[in-house]
């Protein structure tokens, strides 16, 4: 392990109806309160009126950012930056997903910041200061409700890029896994492959000494392999989109990286490929991924082989080392499929033809990923493997 410092201040609020603790929650914030959310999910099951209805007894004056998109983009951002100046808001309520939680936390950061926030996303700046804020998370993904990372898009400029501050953790996360039970079968499966690919990108270190990160990491994957299925089969079950809610935030609140630095250079170049097609991000990672798998396969063979007999369940029998982690790749792209994830480039009809653009902008800061370094060129090979 390497040494390290944790510290996650995010208060985790979970469970069936916990969406009632809004109000008595609020009461310690001030009075001005702008409301972030998405195109209108939150209308159409209920949850909104339930969040204005808490917000009123909490005395809030409410004003609103409605319509963030999926792939949050920098131009919503600054319109919310814009509202906090003018309003002179005291606390954001973010709810919705990950695409949600992302510009707020952004927003959060730029409200408290004199120039443009780009800046601040692109690393020539850093946040210093932010507006507190809260989430009511309603689909289970990215873990941005327990974290301090966010992603955000400049269409104009075809970047998408992940940026984080110690200041943007939320400060309280409802979790109620009642709020998920109207996410799509589509959007679930994607939930599924992020979370999934969040503790992939854990997994593969070149640290000694894990045997607890690993067998963290290794819980997790297990537990969504057996729910998974069974959720889709049957959406509206509370336990099981309880089971998969609590995953996604394990995924990524930090506790699978202590003492260890992931590779996350599949996320790098999803951002890529989002930034030129913008299709949903676990969407490019569930073609991504398997891809990557292969091309690190000799980076440390023991981890794959690990994952391969551990998680997937392949018989190490009679195999070597090499046909264990192939085997194990084999059956996590085999799974995702089964779930209905896509599988290649071409299932977005994504061709031949932006592959140099994609990797360039991959590779635009330089060699990337912490396990299995990665060039421009070595991304071309793989979006065309891909294809
Ligand atoms: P999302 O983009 O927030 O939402 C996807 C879709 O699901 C939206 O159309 C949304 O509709 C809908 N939706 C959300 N909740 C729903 C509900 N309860 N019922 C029905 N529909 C619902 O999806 P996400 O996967 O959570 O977030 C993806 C973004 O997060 C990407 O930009 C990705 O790069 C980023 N990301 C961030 C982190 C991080 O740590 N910060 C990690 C990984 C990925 P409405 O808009 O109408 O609500
Ligand atoms: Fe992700």
């Amino acid at each position: 392990m390497e040494p390290f410092v944790f510290r996650n201040p995010t208060k985790l609020i979970f469970g069936q109806g916990q969406t009632n603790e809004l109000a008595n929650e609020m009461k310690v914030h001030g009075a001005k309160v702008l409301l972030i959310y998405g195109g209108g999910s939150i209308k159409r099951n209920g949850l909104y009126d339930r969040v204005i209805t808490q917000l009123q007894e909490a005395n809030k004056q409410v004003f609103e950012l409605a319509g963030v998109e999926p792939n949050p983009r920098l131009t919503t951002v600054q319109k919310g930056i814009e509202i906090c100046k003018k309003e002179e808001i005291d606390f954001i309520l973010a709810v919705g997903g990950g695409s949600v939680i992302d510009a707020t936390k952004a927003i959060s950061a730029g409200a408290k910041y004199d120039g443009d926030i780009w800046d601040i996303i692109i690393k020539e700046n850093e946040a210093k200061d932010a507006l507190p804020f809260g989430t009511i998370l309603t689909l289970a993904a990215t873990g941005s409700e327990m974290n301090s990372g966010s992603v955000i898009t400049n269409w104009e400029t075809q970047q998408k890029v992940g940026w984080g501050s110690p200041f943007v953790f939320p400060t309280f996360s409802i979790l109620d896994p009642v709020n998920t039970v109207s996410v799509p079968e589509d959007q679930t499966i994607y939930g599924i492959v992020d979370m999934m690919s969040h503790v992939l990108e854990a997994y593969f270190h070149h640290t000694r000494n894990t045997p607890l990160q690993d067998r963290i990491c290794e819980s997790i994957l297990l537990t969504v392999v057996e729910a998974a299925p069974k959720l889709l089969q049957n959406l509206e079950d509370l336990d099981l989109r309880e089971t998969i809610l609590y995953c996604g935030t394990m995924a990524l609140n930090g506790i699978t990286q202590m003492g260890l630095r992931g590779d996350w250079g599949s996320h790098n170049i999803e951002h890529a490929i989002s930034a030129v097609y913008d299709i949903p991000h676990a969407g490019g990672l569930a073609i991504i991924f398997p891809h990557w798998l292969k091309i690190s396969i000799d980076e440390r063979l023991e981890r794959h082989v690990q994952l391969a007999t551990r998680v997937f369940g392949v018989n190490p029998e009679g195999k070597t080392d090499k046909e264990i982690a192939l085997e194990g790749i084999e059956k996590l792209s085999a799974f995702w499929t089964s779930l209905g994830a896509p599988n290649r480039l071409a299932d977005y009809d994504i061709d031949s033809s932006n592959i140099k653009k994609m990797a360039a902008i991959a590779g635009e800061r330089g060699a990337f990923g912490n396990f299995k370094s990665l060039e421009t060129k070595d991304v071309e090979k793989l979006l065309n493997a891909a294809l």
